[in-house]
Parts: structure tokens; sequence; C-alpha cells
């Protein structure tokens, strides 16, 4: 395979390193740990491999700096994050192609992605003016109650390997123009994307100790900023599993967390639909950033009178979609972000083939790609809805097939899930539209639509995909601790409830 933009960018050569209250440094251990390019299994990069004691330097660094960051008004907060996302456009190139080589989607969705950062931090520059409170009447006369937002303090950020660039930025953009401070975590897979945006912060003269990095195994290093009591907030974006284990670290203090945890989006395609633009929809949902995404299109119910059509049209789509080079412009697929990733599709495509569901595209390495994490798009038909395809996250470009009678069945086995984040509905009739809207339990609901999500919606989910919201103003809340201040100008106001009660009559 070509690898043309990796020897253009000795990634190598540069220094990367954890930041600590305003500095570039190594790990307290001395250890490192090396970055791989899953589209061509090369050392791109050596990162230092952060302590329990790197974490808590951090969040040090955040609390001392944090009582000064939330006296700067909002709006000179605002002007920092307008910085951020100006530099960020001025080096979308680079910071697209560090994306693509840590983490290997198509250099063209890295590009995306890197834009939706820089939005990020625009959107909620833009909420300098708008963070909103309450004035109320108190129930006495010249009374008020005062409903304020204040900043929660230092927030710890911890992220997936999936979309290193945008689901940091969409975490750093709403702590800081609230006022908190961060220590920020990435995923050891991909640590560099969040490297150069911290560069980028420092190179926007934001004051030394308000965003922190530190880089580490989340057993670690992770559990250090969820455990610490410095962490007032905990926001993950992250599986099930990590996101349970941060909820019992937090507990020992009762931190806040915001959890973004797993999806296992339903797609469901009706008679009614129109069937091009379904297709069109449904192949992207599932194969876009090579399916490793949380609201991947993880299985397909097909209404059974347009079942085989529908799929035959799927299957040729699929095939033709080219698997290489992520940098190379041709490419819809790049490989998947790790050998173990993708172990453990391969084990959910051979647990399928032993319970007799029928494997009908793909299922195996490619064959002219076999350096590399590559996986075929696979297609698998005549799943049982209690399968583990169905049940189960698999993040892979694998998507099970199931064959329904009716609607309201449809929307019984869209729910029959254990998370509830996105879910697609392509009919055309408008009962279904509204069926979809309040009987889907998820957190988003695309119909005739594909995703992303927008900035203005919240991304949000029933069950086990989490706690609160990103985006939107309802993100920007979880970063706020409200404060109410009753206030009263009455002197000695008449309260029939002081003491003493004597003859007072309640
Ligand atoms: P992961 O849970 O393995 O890791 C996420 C982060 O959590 C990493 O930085 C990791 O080091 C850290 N971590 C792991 N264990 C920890 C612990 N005990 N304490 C503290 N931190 C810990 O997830 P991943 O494999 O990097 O990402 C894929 C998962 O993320 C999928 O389940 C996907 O659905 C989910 N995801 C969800 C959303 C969303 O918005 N809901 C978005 C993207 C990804």
């Amino acid at each position: 395979m070509a690898v043309g933009v990796y020897e253009a960018m000795p990634l190598k050569n540069d220094n990367f390193k954890m930041y600590i209250d305003g500095e570039w440094t190594d790990s307290s251990s001395r250890e490192t740990s090396n970055v791989i390019n899953p589209a061509n299994e090369q050392i791109i990069a050596t990162v230092p491999k952060g302590t329990r004691e790197d974490a808590r330097r951090a969040l040090e660094a955040a609390k001392e700096a944090q009582g000064k960051w939330e006296y700067h008004s909002p709006l000179e907060r605002a002007r920092y994050l307008e910085t951020i996302a100006d530099l960020i456009r001025q080096n979308k190139e680079r910071l697209a192609r560090v994306l693509t080589a840590e983490q290997g989607k198509p250099l063209y969705e890295s590009r995306l992605e890197v834009e939706g950062s820089a939005v990020n931090f625009e959107y909620y520059a833009e909420f300098a003016r708008r963070i909103e409170g309450d004035v109320l009447p108190g129930d006495y006369p010249r009374q008020s109650i005062m409903i304020m937002k204040l900043p929660i303090g230092v927030v710890s950020s911890i992220t997936p390997w999936n979309f290193p660039s945008s689901t940091v930025a969409r975490k750093l953009a709403p702590a800081l123009i609230t006022g908190n401070t961060v220590v920020t975590k990435p995923s050891s897979n991909t640590p560099l994307s969040t490297i150069e945006l911290v560069k980028l912060a420092e190179k926007a003269e934001l004051p030394k100790g308000v965003l922190n990095l530190v880089i580490g195994p989340g057993s670690e290093v992770g559990d250090e900023l969820a455990t610490n009591k410095i962490s007032g907030l905990i926001t993950l974006t992250g599986s099930t599993d990590s996101g349970r284990k941060i909820m019992k670290a937090a507990s020992g203090h009762v931190a806040k967390v915001v959890l973004e945890l797993g999806g296992k989006a339903p797609l469901i395609v009706w008679r009614d639909a129109d069937m091009e633009w379904a297709l069109k929809c449904a192949i992207w949902a599932r194969f876009w950033n090579c399916g490793q995404t949380c609201i991947s299109a993880e299985r397909m119910y097909l209404d059974a009178q347009i079942k085989e059509k529908f799929l035959a049209a799927f299957l040729k789509a699929a095939k033709s979609l080219m698997i290489g080079d992520p940098t190379d412009s041709a490419t819809d697929l790049g490989p998947m972000v790790s050998k173990d990733q993708r172990e453990i599709c391969q084990q959910f495509v051979e647990k399928a083939r032993e319970e007799g569901d029928k494997v009908v595209l793909g299922g195996s390495v490619p064959n002219d790609h076999q350096k590399g994490f590559f996986f075929e798009p696979t297609v698998i038909d005549g799943v049982g809805q209690k399968s583990d395809l169905i049940q189960e996250e698999i993040f892979g470009p694998v998507v099970p097939v199931v064959t329904v009678e009716t609607f309201d069945q449809a929307i019984e086995y869209a729910n029959d899930s254990p998370y509830g984040l996105s879910s697609y509905v392509y009919t055309r009739d408008s009962t279904n539209v509204m069926k979809a809207m309040y009987k889907i339990k998820f957190g988003e609901s695309y119909i005739n639509m594909i995703g992303p999500e927008q900035f203005q919606g919240a991304h949000t989910g029933f069950r086990q995909t989490g706690i609160g919201a990103e985006g939107s103003k309802y993100g920007l809340e979880c970063y706020t601790q409200l404060k109410t201040n009753y206030i009263d100008w009455n002197e000695k106001p008449d309260l029939p409830y002081l003491f003493p009660y004597g003859s007072k009559v309640a």
C-alpha cells in the first residue's frame, strides 16, 4: 500500500508530550507508549505514558487556575475560543492528516471532523452572552430569588479513539466558556489530535493551568481523574463499560458525571420510503468511519415487502465501496483503528456463522489489504432479535439484517436494546413518522435523513447510553452548577414563621 503522506509528515520527529500547568512534560515514570498508524502498522509517534501522579499534578494546576478563569467575563473567555477556532481552521490540513494517520479514517472524513471541532469552539463562544439564569419574585413583599449558573470548577474530560478531534472539542468548548478549567485525557490509541489541539490552545495564549493534558491508561490515569476530589465533573465519551467504572469511581466523592456511551442504532426501512434515498443513507450510516461511530446503523430492520429488493441493492452498493489507503481521495473505507478492534468484529462474524446466520457479504480481511487493520464491509442476513449481533455493540463494518412484518414490530425490536442513542427511520407515512418520534425511545431519531448530529441538537441517550447531553444549550448546562440566591430588601420583614411561635396560628 502507498504510504505517501506518512513519509511527507515525519510525525516521529515531533515532540509529543503532556501539557500540565502551561509546560510540556514527560511522564513522571519516564515511560512511553507508541502510536500506530492502522493503515500500515507503522509507529508514527511515541508519547508519554502518564501516571496517577501526573493526573494529580494536572488537577492541582487546573484547581489553581480556576479561580482567576472564572472571573474573566464570558466574553473574554469567548475570545480565546474564537482564536482556537481560527487556529484550527488555519491548521486544518495538518490536523486532518494527523487524525487520519493515527485513527485511519479517510482524509475526507478527517477534514470534516476537524472543521466540526472548529465549529464547536465557535458555537459555544456564541453563548458568552447567554449563560442565563432566572429572577423570580419571593413569597413575601420585596424579596427576590435569583437562580444563577456558576462554573462547577475543575472538569475532567475523557475521550475515545473514534472521533479524537471532535469529541474533545465538544467537551472543552462548553467547559471553558462557562468558567471551568479542564484536565483532558485522550485514548492512548489516538492521543495526537488532542496534543495538536492543545498546542493551538497554547498558541491562543490560554492562561496556564486552564487546560491540561494527560495521556495514559484509563485504569490508572483515567481512574485518578474520576476518583480525585478535585474533579467536580467527569465527562466521558466512551464505552458503557468504562462509563460504569467512572460512575463508581466518581461516587466516592459524589462528583457529577456526563456519560456519552455506547450505541446500537436501529435503521428501519419501510415499504413506502424513497428507496433510492434510504439506500444511500443506510450505506453511509453503517460504513462511514469504517463502522466505528456511536451513531452507526448497527442493525437493519427491513419491511418484509421490500426486503429482498432493498437488500440486493444494499449488497451491490456495499460491494462497490473502495477500501484502501485513507489518504487516497478515492477511498471510502480505511482500516479499523486497531488489531484488537478488528478481532472483536471477526469474533462476531465467526459466532454468527456458528449459529447458522448467513454471511451474505464480506466477513474477512480483504485479500489485497493484509497489512493494516482492514476489514470487509460485511452483511449478515436472517439474524434473530436476541442474537449478540443485535444486542451488543459491534463497532465495525458489519451489519445484521432482520425482517419485520409490521411497523409496530420494527419499533418494538428497535427499543429492545440496552442502548438508546441514535435511530434511523425511512418512511413517507405520516403516522409512522409520528410513531417514530414518540415511540422510539432513543435520544436521537434521524427520520428520512442521516447524521451526524448537529451542534444545536442535544446528543443524548436513553438507557445504558448514558447521562446528560452534549451539543446544544442542554450540553452547555451540564457544565454549570445551579445556585439560588434568596434576597430580601425589606428590612425586618414580618415573616410568619419566626420565633417565638406564641399564639401564632399556622
Ligand atoms: P473506551 O471506553 O474503551 O475508552 C474511552 C476513554 O475512557 C479512553 O480515554 C480510556 O482510556 C478511558 N477509560 C477506560 N477505562 C477507564 C476507567 N476505568 N476510568 C477512566 N477512564 C477510562 O472507549 P473507546 O473504545 O475508546 O471508544 C469506543 C466507545 O465509545 C464505543 O462504545 C462508542 O459507542 C463510544 N462512543 C460514544 C459516543 C457518544 O456520543 N455516545 C461517541 C463516540 C464513541
